[in-house]
């Protein structure tokens, strides 16, 4: 399990260590063809700020050299904002009073319809954490109900058991991204105070679980703002490294969203709670490129968390697929499109037009990129 080697880490020392490194660490990765984990310390450290301009041409030039002229689109769908958790920076917070809802059968069509007007054939399935609406029982049966209709079906949901993993595959599901939120075990409790969230080893071993359940992908990542991103960077890549050793039929893939603003109602008060994302757009270009010349397989995405300018400009130094038009509410594309959202969408241009500006720099967005006919384990 990832524990064990986790724990050889100290978070002080590795911080300690990124705030340490020199200009010329930092030249010295650059000239790699394959940078290891002391050059990505180097390469999202301080040190590496005024190489920004070379680290992003090399990511370019790796990214194309992989993956070509493609931006892989996505899109999410909430099931539900029901959740047992109290997550500090989240509107679905179990103290947070707002309107809970879990779409029916029906629902989930008509959002399906709406999605599939809009171009997708790659959905990501989102759910809080109430295991007695939002289950691994309702998660298979929405699978089945959404299957017909997509060819790739991502989860972002609860950390589950292996033999859920499992089950849920059988029906079709080919993705799962569960980020760790922070990796600094103090801080993640004081976040995540109350509720099977509250489970740091549980969260940091599911990767593992999903790993031995022979999942297609896993998608990794720590939240922005919470702590440290340099170190936080730091473990997540530490973790994608352990898990490519251990788990190496699975595909891989990245997110670093930064916190966004969310609406609360703790005591019929209703209210915007902003955070400072503690990372400027300068250090999220810097952390893309180092990731890329770490890694050249790995999946890179961003969501509609961030800025319309933002997200333009990085089509072409690193990123390989992105979400657009989305609704982080229950219902949001048909059904109750005034329902509260899990936080504020920065971009908020139609799918159409995000796929028009990526053509426009040259690059296809993809919307099929994966069809079961590909996967060896229905046949
Ligand atoms: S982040 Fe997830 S688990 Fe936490 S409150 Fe929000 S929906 Fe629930």
């Amino acid at each position: 399990m990832f524990t064990d080697y986790f724990n050889r880490f100290s978070w002080q020392e590795v911080q300690a260590d990124i705030l340490a490194k020199t200009d010329a660490d930092v030249r010295r990765a650059l000239q790699k063809d394959r940078c290891d984990l002391e050059d990505f310390k180097a390469l999202i450290s301080p040190a590496a700020a005024p190489h920004l301009e070379t680290m992003a041409r090399i990511s370019q030039a790796r990214t194309l050299k992989r993956f070509g002229r493609t931006i892989q689109m996505y899109v999410p769908l909430y099931l539900s904002n029901e959740c047992q958790n109290i997550c500090t920076y989240c509107a679905f917070s179990l103290d947070n009073q707002i309107k809970r809802k879990t779409l029916t059968d029906a629902e989930i069509l008509q959002e399906v319809q709406a999605i599939k007007a809009m171009g997708y054939d790659h959905i990501l399935l989102v759910t809080g954490e109430a295991n007695q609406t939002v289950g691994v029982p309702y998660l298979q049966h929405a699978i089945q109900l959404i299957k017909p209709h997509f060819a790739h079906i991502s989860l972002e949901v609860q950390p589950l058991d292996q033999t859920d993993y499992e089950t849920l595959i059988a029906e079709g599901l080919h993705t799962v991204l569960v980020y760790q939120e922070t990796y600094h075990a103090a801080q993640y409790k004081r976040h995540h105070p109350k509720g099977k969230k509250s489970n740091f080893q549980y969260r940091l071993e599911t990767p593992d679980r999903l790993g031995k359940a022979g999942i297609h992908k896993i998608g990794v990542g720590a939240l922005i703002g919470l702590e440290d991103w340099r170190t936080d960077s730091f473990f997540t890549a530490l973790h994608i490294h352990y898990l490519e050793k251990i788990y190496w039929q699975t595909k891989y893939s990245v997110s670093f969203p930064r916190l966004r603003p969310i609406e609360v109602d703790k005591a019929g008060q209703s209210q915007v709670q902003e955070f400072h994302s503690y990372m400027s757009d300068r250090e999220l270009v810097q952390l893309i490129s180092a990731y890329r010349l770490l890694n050249d397989t790995l999946e890179i995405s961003i969501s509609t968390r961030e800025q319309e300018s933002f997200r333009d400009n990085i089509i072409k130094l690193g990123i390989t697929s992105i979400s657009a038009g989305s609704k982080t509410n229950p219902g949001g594309y048909s059904v109750a499109p005034e329902s509260l959202e899990q936080f504020e969408v920065s971009d908020e241009r139609s799918a159409d037009e995000v796929a028009s500006m990526i053509r426009k720099q040259g690059y296809e967005p993809v919307w099929k990129d994966w069809d079961a006919a590909y996967d060896f384990r229905h046949q």
